[in-house]
């Protein structure tokens, strides 16, 4: 039988697209036979988190409590979970619910299902009780069995947090596109999900190439697993390498021109847009005819994404982070707009007081 009892909860949100964020108290639901009751200890600092706080898409609905890299331990199960037990150490990515019955749920894409989309894990409407959901960057969560993930024992669990959205983000399309040895992946800007693309598209064994505006991140890039490292407002570099790329994994947050990255494409090459949601300047789609991909991709599925972080134990692939008390979030936020993080914040929620 499901529990009424809800859970108070601490989290840190925003209230309008200025209000940067602050402290709220909320309240998660009392445990549904299938829900487990998540102690959240770290939750990673995504741009999308960013882009919904500020309402850059135009679709937020306030007030926001964002977080969708979470990790943490159960701190109860409803009555018929089976999946997860008490003091698991456990993690929610970017959805926390799906129909689970259409076409692409069956077939491990939940993100793209097909009855109302993802049920996103905040500015998201829970399908059971139409109430809206809230983030990770609060001290617990209650959320469906099946959308809980489990951290392997080997992974440190702030490191984790990361894997949640920005590993999962480049990891799906090195799979789809399956990048492997000899393959020659570039990946576009430097930042969380950037340099997890480095790191992965490495690990796979391919021959990776940073793209970015930043020369003071050439020497991350090599230590980070890149074989190269290409300004892009080095016109001469970027000729030097037209026809070259198998893939272009493409993390730029901001409406840009493509064009430059779909000329250092070979025949059948392609370039996966994770980052940019907005029009795209206009572009010669004659640059296309040398039969190169144009696409997108979003996050992963819950088995594939299960996979990733079970790759990440085995290959013993880690983000870089820098972990901040949930206070700093407003700072975090600034420096991260201004590409100045070294690569992903993650909040350790003991800062949000017992
Ligand atoms: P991030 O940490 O801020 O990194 C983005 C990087 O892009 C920056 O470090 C910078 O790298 C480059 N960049 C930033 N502004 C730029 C500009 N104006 N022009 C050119 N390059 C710029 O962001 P993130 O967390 O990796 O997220 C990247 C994007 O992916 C966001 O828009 C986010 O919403 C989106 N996202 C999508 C999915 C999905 O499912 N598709 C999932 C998660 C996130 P350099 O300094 O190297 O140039
Ligand atoms: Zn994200």
């Amino acid at each position: 039988m499901a529990t009424t009892n809800q859970y108070p909860a601490k989290a840190y949100g925003a209230t309008a697209p200025d209000s940067g964020l602050g402290p709220m108290d909320i309240t998660r639901r009392g445990l549904r036979d299938d829900d487990v009751l998540i102690d959240i200890t770290h939750c990673g600092i995504c741009h999308s988190d960013l882009h919904s706080a500020r309402n850059d898409w135009g679709r937020t609905t306030y007030p926001i409590v964002p977080g969708h890299e979470i990790v943490g331990t159960v701190a109860a199960v409803g009555e018929s979970v089976t999946r997860h037990k008490l003091g698991d150490r456990v993690a929610i990515g970017c959805m926390v619910d799906s129909c689970m019955e259409c076409a692409h749920c069956d077939a491990d894409l939940e993100q793209y299902c097909q009855n109302g989309g993802m049920t996103g894990t905040y500015n998201g409407t829970d399908r059971r009780d139409g109430s809206p959901t809230y983030g990770g960057y609060s001290d617990r969560i209650v959320a469906r069995e099946e959308f809980v993930l489990k951290v392997p024992d080997s992974l440190p669990m702030a490191e984790a947090a990361p894997l949640l959205c920005a590993g999962i983000t480049t990891y799906s399309p090195l799979r789809t596109w399956k990048i492997g040895p000899g393959s020659k992946v570039a990946v576009a800007g430097l930042g969380g999900l950037g340099h997890m693309g480095v790191k992965l598209a490495a690990a796979m064994g391919a021959e990776v190439t940073v793209l970015s505006r930043s020369e003071s991140k050439r020497g991350d890039a090599e230590k980070l697993g890149a074989h190269a490292f290409l300004n892009t407002s080095d016109r001469a570099a970027m000729k030097a390498k037209s026809g070259y790329f198998d893939m272009v994994l493409n993390t730029i947050p901001v409406r840009h021109d493509v064009t430059p990255y779909l000329h250092l494409l070979r025949i059948d090459g392609v370039q996966v847009l994770v980052g940019v949601i907005d029009m795209l300047p206009e572009m010669h789609s004659g640059l296309l005819l040398g039969r190169k991909v144009l696409t997108g991709s979003g996050i992963g599925g819950l088995a594939e994404t299960q996979e990733m972080l079970d790759f990440c134990a085995a290959h013993n692939v880690l983000p870089e982070i820098e972990t901040i008390a949930m206070q700093d979030v407003n700072d975090a936020y600034d420096r991260m707009e201004a590409s100045d993080v070294k690569y992903r914040f993650v909040i350790d929620m003991a800062s949000l007081g017992g």
